[in-house]
């Protein structure tokens, strides 16, 4: 199965995604983990992709089309292949359909988390992260998993531990960035969501509503595939 995963950042994208990963055994390909790893590493990609990044500004496409091309044809995609964070625009959109239809590679499903952009927002800015465990989820706008408080300060609802707000969850500027390229219907990331949706031959679009609880929105995106 190939699947594309569409969503603005905070709309959960990454947690359902690696939730279909696991179920159907496939490839999970994050292009902004792919050009992480390669900062990380101070590769020539890591070296050219940084100051894009940094700026929250988009790495040129003939960075990033040959190297996503490049990494489905690993052989761990061979089973398959879960797409995340690529396309992001119209042109990419394009150029992975095209090289798909060379290589005879069918798009099975994409799918597009809705999520409006004050609520993406919020979901982001709200986070907090318990110094204990990465899985206590706490965040201060949704009251079923609203911090606790203990001396006059926000704890884990789950174990008490120090919470902390992730630095780029908290740079008003990037977010905003990162959402305008999004939701831009011409040249960012909603071009590419349309592409697909006028060309109902190539593949089935799934818009899920990415409203709803984390169990909730997984049941959705399960009983759609
Ligand atoms: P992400 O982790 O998906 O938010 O990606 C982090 C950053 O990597 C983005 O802000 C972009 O600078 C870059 N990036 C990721 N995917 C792409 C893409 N498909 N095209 C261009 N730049 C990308």
């Amino acid at each position: 199965m190939n699947i594309l995963m569409f969503g603005p950042n905070g709309s959960g994208k990454g947690t359902q995604g690696a939730i279909v990963q696991e179920k159907y055994n496939i490839a999970h390909i994050e292009s902004g983990a792919i050009f992480r790893k390669n900062i990380g590493g101070g590769t020539e990609l890591g070296k050219q992709a940084k100051e894009y990044i940094d700026r929250g500004d988009l790495v040129p496409d003939g960075i990033t089309i040959p190297m996503i091309l490049d990494r489905l044809k690993e052989d761990d995609c061979k089973n398959g292949w879960l797409l995340d964070g690529f396309p992001r625009n119209k042109v990419q959109a394009e150029t992975l359909s095209k090289a798909l239809l060379d290589e005879k590679i069918h798009l099975d499903y994409v799918i597009e988390i809705v999520l409006d952009r004050d609520v993406a927002k919020l979901r982001i800015t709200g986070r907090r992260l318990c110094a204990n465990d990465n899985n206590h989820p706490n965040h201060i706008a949704f009251d079923a998993i609203k911090p606790a408080e203990k001396d006059g300060k926000m704890v884990c609802r789950v174990c008490g531990g120090e919470l902390s707000a992730r630095a780029d969850d908290q740079d008003d500027e990037a977010i905003d960035k990162r959402h305008d390229i999004y939701y831009d219907e011409n040249t960012g990331t909603m071009a590419a969501v349309n592409f697909f949706k006028g060309h109902s031959e190539l593949t089935k679009v799934i818009p899920i509503d990415g409203g709803p609880s984390i169990g909730e929105v997984t049941e959705e995106i399960m009983a759609a595939l």
